[in-house]
């Protein structure tokens, strides 16, 4: 028979009680952790959110009736006690626990509720598959590590709040049923049932509500707040995320720069106890791409992208010869004490490097001796390799690695190959937070597939004051517009886009301008956009902002390997929620509500 809690009530947390309170008579309530027998005595790990006391029932003492019900108690059994706060007898204590001196005898025990054979055990470092954690959340929520996880994100929620409200942000909330916003990304549908035919879309960001806000006179909006896109889940994304979204009048980039610097710093601050050094270091794309080959660098660590294109002019290799002449870059890394690797080894960076596009990857190994190893020195003449060696900074026991491509290609290989080789030869020192501000981005590139132009940010980030007498110029020719460099930042933190933004397109003719740079021709534009564009003309002020992508910060703060371990309830990559089962089917009538038919491709064998 299971206790009722009736006037029961805690006088302390678990995890609360100190050598202070040895003598006291107190109440908790809690969770049974673990239940172990010495000779008789039991002895259980009480645990609430605060943390874990050891408990006590010894035959001698406790009072017949509440030993033996003691007995019943089971792991994650939910109990009160009342009794005595009395120091451990020396050489029991337990130092590993903050109320490790400490115990509780116990002479009244409510059993309020039991638990079913666990899934997993209640403790940090488990090893079970995700699924199983995810399906059994409120198990893994449990576990101190999990909660960590959510008080940390708690602090961050509040901080943000503190420092923005503090800075003169209003926190407003903006629509979750909506139009399809401008991130790029699919839309989550919803069907409306007052509007047979027509769909909600949830807002990939609150990008066009945020602008308008501005128009409404808000001049400085914040929102801690839930986005939504539909994309393939292969990297550490989810469907749903969080983001830090705000926005500002008036302003320039570094109004906004230095307001999301403060905001870092605070959080940092008041959260970690971090003192970050202000401001962060900036880098325009162009540096990042050359140096790095991604336009969010980890600069951690050295190993940056040598440059021989022009070197390969020269050469008689012909791969590196006609790629430079076919305005390709050809470029390298030289991996230090790369000479080592066995020829599987280096197989296997060429098969990485052929995952992110390349077609093959050249190597030169500079062995002890001096002696080059390499199949492709043989198309070289000897100064033409003292030359590459040169350029290359070569040294004995150096691995030199190359890429001849495209230069979009030949940038993203080596700059996933250089983070690829840094993992594998462990040379990212720990401990550090390297932020670093990419600006200057290009405004718009050339999309293969849709063959046009397409935004690199969103098409209402403003292009640079220099290039706005040049837009006419810009739509009749594409090469003018892809020199074009926009108002826009990223922030990166070790080598993560933490968060991006923007000055924004203000006045609707320039609007209206960069739509037909876009190729998006006026009515899509008007059938999409329309609203903004009119707010446009309503006396918009200039304005601009960012948004940070909370849950990756909390990953990296928090050392997490996913960002589903700071999301409380997240979907597996799959976007599946194991817990509730959603994405699921409706019932027939919900459907006809809605005016939609669904057919379902029965799965065909084989
Ligand atoms: N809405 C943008 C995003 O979600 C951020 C911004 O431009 O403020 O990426």
């Amino acid at each position: 028979m299971l206790d009722r809690l009736g006037d029961f009530k805690r006088d302390y947390y678990c995890g609360e009680l100190t050598e202070n309170n040895i003598g006291d008579e107190v109440r908790l309530l809690g969770w049974a952790e673990s239940v172990r027998d010495h000779g008789g005595v039991l002895f259980i790990n009480l645990r609430d959110i605060e943390g874990v006391v050891q408990v006590v029932f010894d035959p001698s003492l406790t009072p017949k009736e509440v030993y033996e019900k003691a007995k019943k108690i089971r792991s994650e059994y939910v109990i009160g006690v009342k009794g005595r706060v009395q120091r451990r007898p020396a050489g029991t204590e337990n130092p590993k626990l903050r109320t490790g001196n400490i115990e509780v005898a116990v002479d009244e025990l409510k059993i309020l509720n039991t638990c079913d054979v666990l899934p997993f055990q209640i403790e940090d470092n488990i090893k079970v598959h995700e699924e199983t954690r995810l399906k059994f959340r409120y198990l893994d929520l449990r576990r101190r590590s999990m909660l960590n996880k959510l008080l940390l994100r708690h602090e961050v929620y509040q901080a943000t709040r503190e420092y923005l409200a503090g800075n003169g942000f209003l926190e407003v909330e903006t629509p979750m049923l909506t139009k399809s916003t401008p991130e790029g990304a699919r839309d989550f549908l919803v069907p409306a049932r007052l509007e047979k035919g027509k769909f909600y879309a949830l807002p990939q960001s609150p990008q066009l509500f945020k602008q308008i806000l501005m128009v409404g006179a808000i001049e400085r909006y914040f929102q801690i707040v839930k986005c939504f896109r539909d994309e393939d889940l292969r990297k550490d994304r989810q469907p749903e995320f969080t983001q830090i979204d705000f926005e500002m009048s008036f302003v320039d980039e570094e109004d906004v720069i230095s307001i999301s610097e403060g905001l870092i710093h605070y959080i940092f601050k008041k959260v970690m106890g971090i003192e970050l050094k202000l401001p962060f270091r900036r880098m325009t794309y162009e540096e990042a791409m050359n140096r790095y080959g991604t336009d969010k660098p980890d600069v951690r660590y050295g190993l940056e992208l040598k440059d021989i294109t022009d070197l390969a002019k020269q050469v008689e290799f012909k791969v590196f010869r006609e790629t430079a002449e076919k305005e390709g870059l050809v470029k390298g890394l030289n991996i230090k004490g790369g000479a080592e690797f066995s020829r599987k080894e280096i197989d296997d960076l060429t098969e990485y490097a052929k995952k992110f596009g390349a077609k093959g990857m050249a190597w030169i190994k500079v062995q002890e001796g001096g002696e080059l190893q390499s199949p492709i020195t043989k198309f070289f003449k000897e100064e033409e390799l003292s030359k590459l060696t040169e350029k290359m900074e070569a040294e004995k026991g150096d691995l030199l690695v190359f890429i001849a491509d495209k230069p979009e290609t030949t940038h993203r290989v080596l700059g996933f190959l250089r983070k690829h080789v840094a993992e594998k030869l462990n040379i990212i020192p720990e401990g550090r937070w390297d932020f670093l501000w990419i600006t200057d981005f290009p405004l718009v590139e050339w999309d293969e597939e849709e063959q046009r132009l397409v935004a690199l940010h969103h098409p209402f980030t403003s292009p640079k004051e220099e290039d706005l007498d040049r837009i006419d110029e810009a739509i009749a020719d594409k090469k003018v517009a892809l020199g074009f460099k926009s108002r826009a930042y990223d922030l990166v933190l070790n080598g993560e886009e933490i968060g991006g933004g923007s000055i924004r397109i203000h006045r609707p003719d320039i609007q209206q301008k960069v739509f037909e740079l876009l190729g998006i021709p006026d009515e899509e534009a008007r059938e999409k956009f329309g609203f903004l564009i009119d707010a446009l003309k309503y006396g918009a002020p200039p304005h601009g902002g960012l948004a940070f992508g909370l849950d990756r910060i909390l990953a990296l703060l928090t050392d997490s390997e996913s960002i589903r371990d700071v999301i409380a309830f997240p979907k597996t990559q799959k976007g599946i929620c194991p817990l509730t089962e959603a994405p699921d089917y409706v019932k027939e009538e919900q459907l006809e509500e809605l005016g939609i038919e669904v057919e379902i491709e029965e799965e065909k064998e084989g």
